[in-house]
């Protein structure tokens, strides 16, 4: 009965969402903070004093919510933990300046980044063609190319655990293949600057798709949102799962040249064409006009992040140096796994992975002050 597509499928494994107990979660690199009351207050209210527009089909092109969207990429610069805040006023630090505006032309919207992702996977790269990506990256990549029946060529990482720019750049060309990374990448979470990303473009071939997936940037990333001027093949992927404290609302985007988001709503348009729900919409663009509040949670998470990797590397773990919400960990002599389930015992949930290479790290979402303070004193307990 079933396709022998379907029989082949190797299904993306998610990180726990376990009901049975309270544990201290951080193991999906979600957010450790409610969204913004206000943007909450708003949505709800619009939804209280026009109930017919749930009856009602949803705007199809997410309209508003794109123009919200533009609208909070310009006044930031696309990296919360570095925008200037003053009061109800956010402006972008000089390095994250764009240089020119986002328009809402140049967004496609849809149920989180995966979704858009899925969508990116078949308006630009095709079966039986090679796709570049890094050997350890997003491990939602593979099971895409799996479903599309493309052939991911993997770019093994350097000796530090960094995207080896040079070796994708070769692939790129010897195939004349499209590229996809994440940058900040995970679960390294380790950051290219915008100038290698820039000359990985110079050299990639320019009439093939280039994904940067950006899911961690406003973690102190660097965008290469400045470069979409530049560069037509460029697409950024982005997701108010991480940095916006609404990964249960599905909500993704991508920013690219207008050229590139037809193509995708064409796809959108010939699968689903009411992606985005209506009050996921309105939360959204609520949640694009309160962003000092989701700037204050980024610096936050910053803070305790380089706190806790301090914490780490005085108890003798090897740390990545992270621009993300989350550390990627070990210790000499431990076992990832045993570490693992001792701290799932005692209720608290991180992540580690079982793919050859990385099975002895840690993958530890950045919580809040408290999380991490309960976290340290159990490591230490555990003698960890
Ligand atoms: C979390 C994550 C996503 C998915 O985000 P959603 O918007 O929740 O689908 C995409 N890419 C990377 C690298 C991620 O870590």
């Amino acid at each position: 009965m079933l396709s022998s597509r379907m029989e082949n499928l190797h299904p993306y494994v998610p990180g726990e969402q376990p009901r049975d107990r309270e544990y201290i979660k951080l193991n999906a690199n979600e957010n450790p903070y409610p969204p913004s009351p206000a943007a909450l207050e708003r949505a709800l209210e619009w939804a209280k004093s026009s109930p017919q527009s749930l009856a009602l089909y949803a705007d199809p092109d997410s309209l508003s919510l794109r123009e919200k969207i533009a609208a909070m990429l310009n006044a930031t610069g696309g990296v919360l933990s570095r925008a200037q805040i003053s009061g109800e006023k956010i402006s972008p630090c000089e390095r994250d300046r764009i240089g020119f505006e986002i328009t809402s032309e140049m967004i496609y919207a849809g149920n989180g980044s995966d979704e858009v992702l899925s969508f990116l996977f078949y308006a630009f790269f095709d079966s039986a063609e090679k796709l570049i990506s890094p050997e350890f990256s997003y491990s939602f990549y593979p099971v895409y190319c799996e479903f599309h029946s493309i052939q991911m060529e993997k770019v093994t990482l350097l000796k530090d655990w960094q995207i080896d720019v040079d070796e994708m750049i070769s692939r790129a060309k010897k195939f004349h293949a499209p590229t996809i990374l994440a940058n900040p990448n995970a679960p390294t979470s380790l950051c290219l600057s915008r100038a290698q990303v820039r000359r990985m473009l110079e050299e990639c071939p320019r009439d093939r798709a280039f994904v940067v997936d950006e899911a961690y940037v406003d973690f102190d990333g660097e965008s290469c949102l400045p470069l979409l001027r530049d560069f037509e093949n460029l697409v950024i992927v982005r997701t108010f799962s991480k940095s916006l404290c609404a990964a249960g609302m599905r909500l993704g985007y991508l920013v690219a040249n207008p050229k590139m988001v037809n193509a995708v709503l064409t796809v959108k348009n010939s699968v689903n064409h009411f992606p985005i729900d209506a009050f996921a919409q309105a939360f959204g663009s609520a949640v694009c006009e309160n962003i000092p509040y989701y700037a204050e949670c980024a610096k936050k998470i910053v803070v305790q992040r380089d706190g806790f990797s301090d914490f780490l590397r005085s108890r003798g773990f090897f740390v990545l140096p992270s621009s993300t919400n989350f550390l990627f960990t070990k210790k000499d002599g431990r076992s990832g796994k045993a570490m693992y389930e001792s701290l799932k015992k005692e209720g608290i949930l991180v992540r580690r992975f079982d793919t050859e290479g990385i099975e002895e790290f840690l993958r530890i979402t950045v919580g809040t002050e408290g999380q991490m303070s309960a976290l340290k004193r159990t490591m230490e307990k555990l003698d960890f």
